[in-house]
This record gives C-alpha cells, sequence and structure tokens, in this order.
C-alpha cells in the first residue's frame, strides 16, 4: 500500500522510496512520527519521498531504499512473527547491502535473535541485529537522554518489559545519561550493525533527533543517487494538523 504524503509534491522524479514495516501492529507511543518526519525531512532535501507499508501476508516491494519499524505489545509482537521470519532472509540481505534502517522498541527486539517472554516463550526475531532480549516484571518506563558518538545526544521516551543484551557484532547506539535503555546491567542504549539502528525510544524518536533522520536519508540517497545530501535550512514551520496526522496514520494501518 502506498500512503500519500501530507504535503505538495515535489518536483523532483527522484524518488526515496521508504518501507514501513508492520504498522497495524507495530505502530505505538507516536511512532508514526518517525514516517512523517522522514517524508517531509526528504521533500525539502528535494527529493520525492513515496511511503510503502507492509503487514502480515502483503508481497515484500521490490525497489526498497529505506525501512522503519515500530514498537508494539507482546501480542502485537506475536502476531507478526512468522511472516517477519518469511521476510527474514531480504531483510538480511538489505542490511548487508548497508539499507538504512531504523527499528524502534518491539521490532529492535525482533531484529535480534529473539524475545523471551516471561513465560518463557521465545518469539524469534531476524538476527539482523545481534541481540537478546528476556522479558521481565520491571517495566522500564519514562524519558531517556542518551550520548551517541555518531549522533549526539539522542532523547526520547522508553516503555518496555524486555531487556536487550549486545551480543558482539552491534554496537551500542548510544550511552545512557538519564532513564534505563536496553537494560538495567550496562549503560547502553540501542544497537547498531552497519545501517541498521535499533533503539527503546518512542516520542517518536526522529523529531526529536533529526539528525537520525539526516543520516538514513543522506544515506540512502548517497546509495541511490551517489549525491551528498545538499544544504537546506528547515522551514520556521511545517504545519501539519492534527486532523491530517491521525487520518494517514489511520491509512498506514489499513
Ligand atoms: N512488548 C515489548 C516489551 O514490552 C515491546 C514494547 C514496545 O514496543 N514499547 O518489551
Amino acid at each position: 500500500m502506498t500512503v500519500p504524503v501530507p504535503s505538495e509534491p515535489t518536483a523532483s522524479d527522484q524518488q526515496i522510496r521508504v518501507l514501513q514495516l508492520y504498522p497495524r501492529d507495530m505502530n505505538i507511543y507516536g511512532d508514526y512520527g518517525n514516517a512523517l518526519v522522514l517524508m517531509r525531512r526528504i521533500q525539502w532535501y528535494g527529493f520525492t519521498p513515496v511511503m510503502l507499508s507492509y503487514n502480515p501476508g502483503d508481497e515484500f516491494p521490490e525497489d526498497v531504499d529505506m525501512l522503519i519499524g515500530g514498537g508494539g505489545q507482546d501480542s502485537g509482537q506475536d502476531r507478526i512473527q512468522q511472516d517477519l521470519l518469511g521476510i527474514g532472509d531480504r531483510l538480511r540481505g538489505l542490511a548487508e547491502q548497508d539499507t538504512p534502517m531504523l527499528m524502534i522498541c518491539g521490532l529492535y527486539q525482533l531484529f535480534g535473535h529473539f524475545f523471551e517472554t516471561r513465560d518463557g516463550s521465545r518469539i524469534s526475531g531476524v538476527g539482523v541485529l545481534d541481540v537478546e532480549t528476556y522479558g521481565t516484571d520491571n517495566r522500564l518506563i519514562g524519558n531517556v537522554v542518551s550520548e551517541s558518538a555518531d549522533f549526539g545526544q539522542i532523547i526520547g521516551y522508553e516503555n518496555h518489559s524486555g531487556q536487550t543484551y549486545l551480543g558482539p557484532t552491534a554496537e551500542p547506539l548510544a550511552q545512557v545519561v538519564v532513564g534505563e535503555g536496553n537494560n538495567q546491567r550496562d549503560p547502553h542504549e540501542g544497537a547498531r550493525y552497519r545501517n541498521v539502528l535499533g533503539s527503546y525510544l518512542h516520542g517518536a524518536l526522529l523529531p526529536k533527533n533529526p539528525a537520525i533522520a539526516d543520516f538514513l536519508i543522506g544515506t540512502a540517497v548517497r546509495q541511490k543517487f551517489e549525491q551528498e545530501l545538499p544544504a537546506f535550512e528547515a522551514p520556521q514551520s511545517a504545519p501539519v494538523s492534527l486532523q491530517t496526522l491521525t487520518e494517514h496514520a489511520r491509512e498506514a494501518a489499513a
């Protein structure tokens, strides 16, 4: 499904195609804001954004420049598990080709090896990121401030009971300054492998941390068009009404 962008199309015929994974089941705490920020900034940079959605049973699109995914409840993670495993080869292949991806919370967990829930059952992941997640009785909730070597300060909001541990081939995305991040034992928040970023931070992440949006867009543009992002000055305000946001979130989930 293609979701129209809530603004005027640009004249450019250079498309950046963003695939949103499982928006029906994995899209909470404002994560759809990440899609909206990407659409708007891709336009600001003079490219034409195309938003694609992939839900269980859909055909996986051939031509994709970036992937994003959001958080969800354990039940939502359970619902998408089989389908996700079915597209695992595609996802691992795209990661190895350095496709930029951003996976938040529930999908961050399932981009790892597994999420073992509190009752001991395992929801398998696709293993793009070398991380493992264990459910706990402790829900980690609150605002997070972290410091990242690649992106500077990263802020957001966490709400998860799963706690995640990194293996040797995943780098931490950031070090926690305030809050918990991946778990209560080490100071890491999120994970990175090649251009795949995983993070627990909702909020949504990209409106609060545009450097990460520009990393995703810049990487996609470099790979597709062998160009660097042009400099631009963000407009002072780019009003999108609450009604428009709600309509687009509904369409994405339909
Ligand atoms: N269900 C997962 C957990 O609680 C993920 C939650 C989320 O995506 N916010 O750990």
